[in-house]
């Protein structure tokens, strides 16, 4: 597909007899900010590195702009990437290390360290060493290596791990401006979906090294904000009392249970009209799932954190 910057096709990767990434099949479109979530050794490295040629497939197949096999191979330098920690010359500046990487690329244009310093706000950081900078602050300068070269795909692999509140903040902001200002397609993983919703377009939850669950940022929300749950014996019947009721807004979860999402003051009222029309209700309840019990509920529970 034209608009598909990454897909991926059963890709899998074996150490021995462990699946590390289990078979994983989605697509990232221009424009996407895709959330990759998962717990601590879910596979999302590991299939950031088979993307970027880090790590050789065990099967499957990736494409990249539309392109697979060697065609895809060759359009890898359209990829920046931040995966584990940014190699940094820790006694050099921002600045020479973003001129160390340009002259490992061989390019050479004035003011383009400069120019990425302020896309990743770190125009201030002077002649400071990187060795005396914040974790935010090389986080932000690893960002800064992976856009050496203008790529049309950015991988972050856990940009804001071990970050305090203001070094994710920058972070954030820094993907958002890439995202809206230059177009940057970005795939960035994080354990913490609560941090990645503030910003992703759409997600991939893995567990375990499959994709158990894609969703939109817009099916996200629906699913975590305030409802009332219904759970019930006759779905069928029920949406057609709803209806009775001008009640428009709800949906069914499962063959067991409606979420209806407006008019949430008249549970009582939908309790009622139910039980009268023969209905056999099992609860009745306000409910909000906030954001990490989400995540938690789709990957098995916090026993399995
Ligand atoms: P984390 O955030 O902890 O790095 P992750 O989701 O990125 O987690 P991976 O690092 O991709 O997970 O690891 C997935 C699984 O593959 C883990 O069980 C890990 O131990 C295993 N694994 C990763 N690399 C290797 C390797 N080189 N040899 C053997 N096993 C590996």
């Amino acid at each position: 597909m034209e608009n598909t910057v990454l897909s991926t096709n059963c890709l899998t990767k074996k150490y021995g007899s462990h699946n590390a990434v289990d078979s994983v099949t989605l697509n990232v479109k221009k424009g996407d900010i895709y959330g990759f979530i998962g717990k601590n050794g879910a596979g999302k490295t590991t299939f950031m590195k088979m993307v970027c040629g880090m790590v050789k497939p065990t099967s499957g197949e990736i494409s990249l702009f539309g392109r697979t096999g060697a065609e895809s191979e060759a359009l890898r330098s359209r990829i920046g990437a931040l995966i584990e920690a940014p190699g940094l010359f820790a006694n050099m500046t921002a600045a020479d290390n973003l001129n160390m990487k340009m002259l490992a690329l061989g390019i050479h244009k004035k003011g383009y360290a400069e120019e990425i310093l302020s896309l990743v706000g770190l125009s201030d950081a002077g002649k400071k060493k990187t060795a005396d900078f914040s974790m935010g602050m090389k986080q932000r300068l690893g960002i800064g290596l992976a856009l050496v070269g203008e790529p049309d795909l950015l991988m972050l692999d856990e940009p804001i791990n071990g970050l305090d509140p203001q070094g994710i903040a920058e972070v954030r902001e820094t993907v958002l401006t890439l995202n809206r200002e230059r177009g940057m397609t970005v795939m960035i993983s994080s354990h913490i979906l609560e941090e990645l919703s503030k910003i992703a377009t759409c997600y991939g939850i893995i567990d375990k090294g499959r994709l158990i669950k894609k969703l939109t940022k817009d099916e996200l929300a629906a699913q975590c904000k305030e409802h009332i749950e219904i759970k019930l014996d006759l779905p069928e019947k029920a949406c057609a009392v709803l209806d009775g009721m001008g009640v428009g807004s709800y949906k069914v979860t499962d063959k067991n249970t409606i979420c209806v999402y407006e008019q949430l003051d008249r549970s009582g009222e939908i309790n009622i009209a139910l039980i009268q029309a023969g209905v056999k209700l099992n609860s009745i309840f306000v409910a909000s799932d906030d954001i990490e019990k989400y995540f938690l509920d789709v990957t098995g529970g916090a026993e399995n954190a």
